[in-house]
């Protein structure tokens, strides 16, 4: 049973412990789903997620905010039970981000559908030629009558080739760089979208590279101010980064549960495995890490539910430290299994295949130095 203590942190309202119990409880007696065939796993997910009533969570309806740390409890809790099911969730959420925080009316409409589990959503803005620098984002959205024409091609785009529609981010020209982009919602049968390629990653989810052959859009599909793209893009990362770190947190616990469960039935040199001190220690700085990424997970959403317009450095520092800390908690626990941690069917040679991506998207460990690092000097 993973450690439970952190839910009586004052980060917490009692609706946040009852998400925290009840999910736990939808996970242990739902999440069986077989993954062989991973398109057909997500969307069977998505749907269950749905049913469950857990994605309205992803979005905000009219009216309403996104609550930061029902995601992250949300995220940490699916990322312990099931990767695969933490990414369908995380997706409807990142997908729909920009429709959440800045969509009209119409757009929403499309909430209704992610937030029920019957439409699928994606996040299009990483490109062949500009991953970490946004500002270099080529995709161009050209003014045409009272529309625009879309021209083209996105990578590594998490549900690319099974969602119902993305959020493409496309230069708009209204001045160079980072100001010059749009922000525009695509519904997945307009004419002239191409998924070139599925790409197979070392933890499998769909993600594909898209091409926009002359796409025309109506001028209703752009979401948010015209040349706001790029604004639009960080608001939604700046909800959806410590998310990342919540499900690296998941990702810890489990990491952390499988170790304390081996190392108490393992009998080696006439005595369980956690007699050896060198192992406690190993478990101390387990345990340590995943505390101290909790801490700065649910710091950062707390701080952006109490009204925090932004919280770029709060978020940099929850994502990089749960991440990075997340793959040392893993590695340990796989060592820990010996031979069998990196064998088929066994939960740490999973999770070791599941936490390395989440160290590069929504940005790279690196990057997030550099945010930290300029909130640091401007301060
Ligand atoms: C599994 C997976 C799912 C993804 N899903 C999506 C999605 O749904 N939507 C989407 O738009 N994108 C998605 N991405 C793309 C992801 O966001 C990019 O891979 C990421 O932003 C890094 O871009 P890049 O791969 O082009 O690497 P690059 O930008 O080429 O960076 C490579 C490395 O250079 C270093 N680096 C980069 N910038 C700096 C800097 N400023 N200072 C110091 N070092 C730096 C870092 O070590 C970085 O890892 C996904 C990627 C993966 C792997």
């Amino acid at each position: 049973m993973a450690d439970r203590s952190f839910l009586s942190w004052p980060f917490f309202e009692d609706k946040h412990r009852a998400l925290a119990e009840g999910l736990d409880a939808w996970c242990a007696a739902n999440l069986h789903v077989d993954h062989s065939d991973t398109d057909a796993a997500c969307r069977s997910l998505v749907a269950m997620l749905g049913q469950g009533g857990w994605l309205k969570h992803s979005g905000a309806g009219e009216g309403e905010a996104l609550d930061v740390r029902s995601l992250c409890i949300i995220r940490e809790t699916l990322a312990r039970h099931d990767g695969l099911a933490d990414f369908a969730f995380a997706m409807q959420g990142l997908g729909m981000g920009a429709v959440s925080l800045f969509g009209t009316p119409e757009q929403r409409k499309w909430l209704d559908k992610t937030r029920a589990g019957q439409a699928i959503s994606a996040f299009a803005l990483t490109e062949p030629g500009s991953g970490s620098d946004v500002a270099r984002t080529a995709t161009t959205a050209v003014r045409d009558g009272d529309g625009f024409i879309l021209n083209g091609e996105k990578t590594y785009i998490s549900n690319g080739g099974i969602a119902d529609l993305y959020v493409v981010f496309a230069r708009t020209g209204e001045a160079p760089g980072a100001k010059g982009l749009s922000a525009f919602l695509l519904p997945a049968d307009t004419p002239g979208l191409e998924i070139v390629e599925r790409i197979e990653v070392v933890a499998p989810h769909p993600l594909a590279h898209l091409r926009f052959n002359d796409i025309r859009l109506p001028a209703s599909a752009m979401i948010g101010q015209p040349g706001r793209g790029f604004q639009v893009a960080m608001s939604v990362l700046d909800v959806f980064r410590s998310t990342v770190g919540a499900a690296a947190l998941g990702f810890a616990r489990r990491a952390l549960d499988e170790a304390l469960a081996r190392v108490k039935e393992r009998q080696l040199f006439g005595a369980p495995l956690h007699e050896l001190q060198m192992v406690q220690g190993h478990i101390a700085d387990m345990a340590l890490d995943v505390d101290a990424s909790a801490l700065l997970v649910y710091r950062a959403a707390w701080t952006k539910d109490m009204g925090a317009p932004r919280v770029s450095r709060e978020a940099a520092m929850a994502k990089l430290n749960a991440t990075e800390a997340a793959q040392r908690v893993i590695d340990t626990a796989l060592q820990l299994h010996g031979g069998d941690g990196v064998r088929k069917g066994f939960i740490v040679e999973s999770l070791y295949r599941e936490i390395r991506a989440l160290r590069i998207y929504e940005g790279a460990t690196d990057v997030q130095k550099v945010v930290i690092a300029r909130a640091a000097l401007d301060a």
